[in-house]
């Protein structure tokens, strides 16, 4: 799986932000990079949105161990 617009391959996250942001069903995707710029905000706030996502239990992320809050 690849970034629709700049062609870099996505990681798991990235896919699940593009779903979970645009479009749940969508068959292509966008890396972090161009996400934040069809929104108009930085790289920094949509890591956060992934943390975000991620904390709340979202399946759509892979669990990373240094993420797990106690
Ligand atoms: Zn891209």
């Amino acid at each position: 799986m690849t970034c629709k617009q700049c062609g870099r391959p996505l990681t798991a996250d990235e896919i699940a932000l593009h779903k979970r942001l645009v479009n749940r069903g969508a068959a292509a995707h966008l890396c972090l990079t161009c996400l934040a710029g069809y929104f108009g905000c930085s790289e920094d706030v949509l890591r956060e949105k992934i943390a975000y996502f991620r904390r709340i239990g979202c399946l759509l992320f892979t669990k990373a161990d240094h993420d797990v809050q106690p």
